[in-house]
């Protein structure tokens, strides 16, 4: 099955660093994390021990100049060890992008020199958990304009109060990029981002949520009662977090693609592996028609969802700090990480019909990966709010009444 896995696609900006970038992170995750993930989606259990290996792995702060303790690779390096990592253990995978991508690399981006040398090397390190607190309990797919988390001015802290739902990495981070509102009157222009650390005082983890997938990834509802932050812990100027935000979120849709990419990979591989062993009527069931069939349709997603991955993050990798949020690349990571989730979805739909009863058993690789597909059509923006940014910038101009 390695022909699968190990197809090298010419593409774009695919060339052999990238190739020993991919192969890198498949080997760390095969050796490392796979043997963690059956446990993880059993007990939601966060193995402690991970996200030191992975730093001290070189596979944190990707996109992070080596000064501050990162590998001085670009978005598309990034975007290839999530798929690596995303092939054998999916859960670490999304906390890995949670902290590396959402916090550390949004950090990197926003910040200033202070904040750059304050947080990134115990992030790039794996010494401490990054995590991004944008959605509320009332605040989801309109997260800037609901939002109702506030952070007053009081002297040289701010003050934070609201609270936070679904947050990745939400129980276990030391390190939170966190927005509210510090001007309620100008909606969305009147937000701001700030770090949070997991010790200042009035910042506390609500509750663990326990999801359908996923499973060991760690997801909070956080809550902040008079947390004092420094007002040198403000990423950006006052009233500008939507900047942030939006060129984040964009990065981010990127990055959630080759995420879809490493189960899909690891799916089909499993699917086919099954059709060549389970006999019935005295054959393998993949000298059956219709379950060839099957295969060939998944092997059509995998390779088209790789084609459009690679040349999403190929221009994501372009997007110099400040912009994004608008304009082509808007529309492109967002229809990227829309046909990245459906297909993923369609392929696990699929590789559970090839495994019949076996594929519906919990216990199973391939249930856990089937478990894991929702998400990927409701984080990072629903398919629904896909589809307003894709329409919305085609339609751009359009006189409406
Ligand atoms: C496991 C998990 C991890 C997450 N991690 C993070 C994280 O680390 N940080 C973070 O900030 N957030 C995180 N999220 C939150 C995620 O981004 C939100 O769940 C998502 O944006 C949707 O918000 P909502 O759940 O409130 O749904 P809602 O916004 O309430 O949407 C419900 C339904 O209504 C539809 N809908 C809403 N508005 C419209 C409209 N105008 N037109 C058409 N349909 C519409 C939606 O598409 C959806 O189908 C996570 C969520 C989950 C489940």
């Amino acid at each position: 099955m390695d022909a699968i896995r190990n197809e090298k696609p010419n593409l774009f900006d695919f060339d052999a660093d990238h190739e020993m970038i991919l192969d890198n992170a498949d080997r760390f995750a095969r050796n490392e994390l796979y043997g963690l993930s059956e446990r993880m989606d059993n007990e939601e259990w966060w193995p402690d021990e991970a996200f030191p290996k992975i730093g001290d792995n070189g596979l944190f702060g990707i996109t992070i100049p080596e000064e501050f303790g990162g590998a001085g690779l670009d978005l598309f390096a990034a975007g290839l060890v999530l798929q690596g990592l995303a092939r054998w253990n999916h859960a670490m995978a999304l906390a890995w992008v949670a902290h590396d991508n959402l916090c550390a690399n949004n950090i990197y981006r926003n910040g200033n020199e202070d904040q750059r040398r304050r947080y990134l090397p115990d992030l790039c390190a794996g010494r401490k958990i990054g995590a991004l607190g944008l959605t509320e309990p009332g605040a989801g797919s309109d997260a800037l304009g609901s939002m109702r988390t506030t952070a007053r001015r009081d002297g040289d802290h701010y003050v934070l109060n609201g609270s936070k739902i679904y947050i990745t990495n939400g129980p276990v981070a030391d390190v939170l990029l966190v927005y509210a509102k510090t001007d309620r009157e100008k909606g969305p222009h009147g937000i701001s981002a700030f770090i949070v650390e997991k010790d200042m005082p009035g910042f506390k983890v609500a509750q663990k949520l326990v999801k359908m997938g996923y499973r060991g990834s760690q997801t909070a509802e956080l809550l902040f009662e008079e947390c004092r932050v420094p007002a040198a812990n403000r990423v950006g100027e006052e009233n500008e977090g939507v900047r942030v935000v939006m060129s984040g979120l964009d990065l981010e849709r990127a990055m959630i693609s080759p995420l879809c990419l490493g189960i899909a990979e690891r799916a089909l591989e499993l699917t086919v592996d099954f059709a060549k062993t389970r006999q019935q009527f005295g054959k393998p069931i993949g000298s059956f028609q219709m379950v060839q069939s099957m295969l060939a349709d998944m092997y059509v997603h995998v390779e088209t969802m790789r084609t459009f991955t690679y040349r999403t993050l190929s221009a994501a990798a372009k997007v110099e700090i400040g912009e994004g949020g608008r304009g082509d690349i808007h529309r492109l990571t967002a229809a990227s990480v829309m046909y990245a989730a459906e297909a993923t979805h369609k392929v696990l739909d699929l590789a559970v019909q090839v495994h019949g009863g076996s594929g519906y058993i919990w216990e199973s690789e391939i249930n856990r990966l089937f478990r894991s597909t929702k998400l990927m059509e409701i984080g990072a923006g629903t398919t629904e709010v896909r589809k307003m940014i894709i329409s919305g910038e085609l339609l751009k101009g359009m006189k409406r009444d």
